[in-house]
């Protein structure tokens, strides 16, 4: 799940970024408002959280821009005032869901995960590579029908194999997507969850579907190369 955060106060940015991190989302943060818009109109991400008062474009010009252009990803917007013009212009200009500042983290987090949920919801479907499923509701993962335990990061790497099927997958798009991380101190880290999630969707069945290529990453693919 990777969470865009456009929040011009460092702190709260920081604060946010932090929280998620902690509960394993990959996080971006944008200190603008243009910067922001470019971030949301290039990337997909599941959930964006967006301040109203920004420098640049603010949080309301953003989100109808985003809706103009038919990106629907779920937005969470943050005001540090409680006023009722803003909170019914942000749902107005297509906002999911509102909070004034300051919050308790654990009660943004509950709406965080609510929007994902809802999000998920709406496309939320069983990802398939022949005899492997994996649905995005329950986590769940199944090869011929057996029961595969996946941890939380190893559910995350399957999921974008299964994502970008048979294209490859590089090392720098793992470490950006599901790590959020710099790519070069990370390259072990990948392959040691790599070997795990090998050894759980492949070494027990005769046919392996995660392939290595050779200088460039992984790819996912139900087709022998
Ligand atoms: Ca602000």
């Amino acid at each position: 799940m990777r969470v865009l955060v456009i929040e011009d106060e460092k702190k709260i940015a920081s604060f946010i970024q932090r929280g998620l991190k902690e509960e394993h989302y990959a996080v971006d943060v944008a200190y603008d408002g243009e910067q922001g818009l470019f971030l949301a109109e290039t990337n997909p991400y599941n959930l964006i959280v967006l301040d109203i008062m920004l420098p640049g474009k603010d949080g309301i010009f953003i989100c109808r821009e985003l809706r103009k252009k038919s990106i629907n990803t779920p937005i969470l917007m943050l005001t540090a005032r409680d006023a009722v013009e803003d909170k019914v212009s942000g749902l107005d200009s297509g906002a999911d869901d509102y909070m004034t500042k300051p919050f308790a983290f654990e009660e943004f987090l509950a709406r965080v995960r609510s929007l994902l949920r809802r999000g998920s919801e709406q496309k939320a479907g069983v990802l398939v590579c022949k005899d492997l499923e994996l649905n995005q509701m329950t986590h769940k993962a199944t090869r011929r029908g057996e029961d595969i335990m996946l941890s939380s990061k190893e559910y995350a790497l399957l999921e974008f194999l299964l994502l970008h099927q048979d294209e490859v997958v590089t090392r720098t798009m793992l470490s950006e997507q599901v790590w959020n991380e710099a790519f070069d101190s990370f390259t072990n880290v990948i392959d040691v969850h790599i070997k795990h999630l090998r050894d759980k969707v492949d070494k027990p069945f005769d046919v392996p579907y995660i392939h290595t290529i050779r200088g460039s990453g992984y790819t996912l693919s139900g087709n022998q190369p």
